[in-house]
Order: C-alpha cells, then structure tokens, then sequence
C-alpha cells in the first residue's frame, strides 16, 4: 500500500494524526522521516523535531541520518518534555522513539488530539528480535504506520533484522554503524 501523504496532510488541518515511520537499521527511517519533514517545510507548516538525549548518535543538535542528511532537532531527557516545546506548530517530528519512555505515545496523543500532525521514527525491534520501548503502543495508536526494510547483507531478501555482530547485553551500544548488519528472518536464525 502506497501511503497517502496528501490525505494526512489535509487531515491534520482537521484534526491531527499519527504516523509511524518503523523498521530495522538501515532501513531508511530518519530519510523517510525527513523527506515527509521537508515537504512540510515546503507547505510553509511549522515543524519541531525531537529526539531522545540517549540517542549517541546525536550530532550538534542535529538528526542526521546514515546518508548524511540532516535536520536541526531538539534533544529532550523524556517525553513530556515534547509537551512542553510543542506549543504553537503544525508538524512534531520524533525520531528514535525507541529510546523514549513509556510517556510517549500518550504524549502523541495529546498533540495529534490538538490539531497537531505526529511523525514518529523508530526501530521496531531490539537487536533480539523484541519490540522495542514504547513502539508497539505508538504503532496501535497511529493513523498509519510505515514498515521499511533494510536489505540482507547475506541473502539480498529484505531484511527485518538488526543482527549485532558483537557480544553485548546493553541494548544502547555505540558505533552502531559496524556493530549491526541488517538481516532477514532466515538469515537472522541461521
Ligand atoms: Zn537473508
């Protein structure tokens, strides 16, 4: 199903909405995200972007993706600091919303409930396989939800996987970019 940017955007001049953007690493996500940010900008809309002070791959305050694309952003301690800085926009971007608290989804509804367009980003999965923090409550609650994939560095199938090629129990782990491989279920198992 091919998703209907024009119908959520006359929407959200209605009523408000939630979109989840999901998927594995390297799945396009934050590109995704920012893609639907910028055509928001373009429409003259006025948008906020958030994401999680965990988040170690946070840059300058700015949400930078795997291609190097990048849009200033808010760096935030929980979720109902979101509240707070969100008064007066059209659009509120948050990505890596894995990482925030249980908050968030409540947090999502408020703003959507006021008028506001949400745009959630996020992986779905924990490296184990698990749903990830506060994604499963988000993607029950969304208007639409987007599922992207990576491809299988081992099999070229899509791949719903983030594999992590070393040994650690911590679900953070810096330098993600050599630490995970994206793979597919077959792939993942063997
Ligand atoms: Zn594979």
């Amino acid at each position: 199903m091919v998703f209907n940017e024009e119908i959520f955007k006359r929407k959200s001049e209605l009523g408000g909405s939630i979109e989840l953007i999901c998927g594995s690493m390297f799945s396009g996500k934050t590109e995704e995200l920012i893609r639907r940010l910028n055509r928001a900008r373009i429409a003259k809309l006025k948008i906020e972007i958030f994401s999680p002070k965990a988040d170690t791959r946070f840059v300058e305050d700015a949400l930078v993706s795997h291609n190097a694309n990048s849009i200033p952003s808010t760096p935030v301690d929980n979720a109902s600091a979101i509240l707070l800085l969100s008064s007066d926009v059209h659009v509120v971007g948050i990505d890596e919303a894995q990482f925030f608290d249980d908050e968030l989804p409540d947090v999502c509804n408020v703003l959507a409930n006021k008028g506001i367009r949400v745009i959630v980003a996020g992986l779905d999965m924990d490296f184990k396989g698990r749903p990830f923090g506060p994604m499963p409550a988000i993607m029950a609650i969304a208007e639409s939800v987007t599922k992207l994939h990576a491809v299988c560095v081992r099999c070229g199938n899509p791949a719903l996987y983030s594999y992590r090629l070393v040994p650690d129990e911590a679900k953070i782990l810096l330098g993600e970019q050599e630490s995970y491989e994206p793979r597919c279920r077959i792939c993942y198992h063997s």
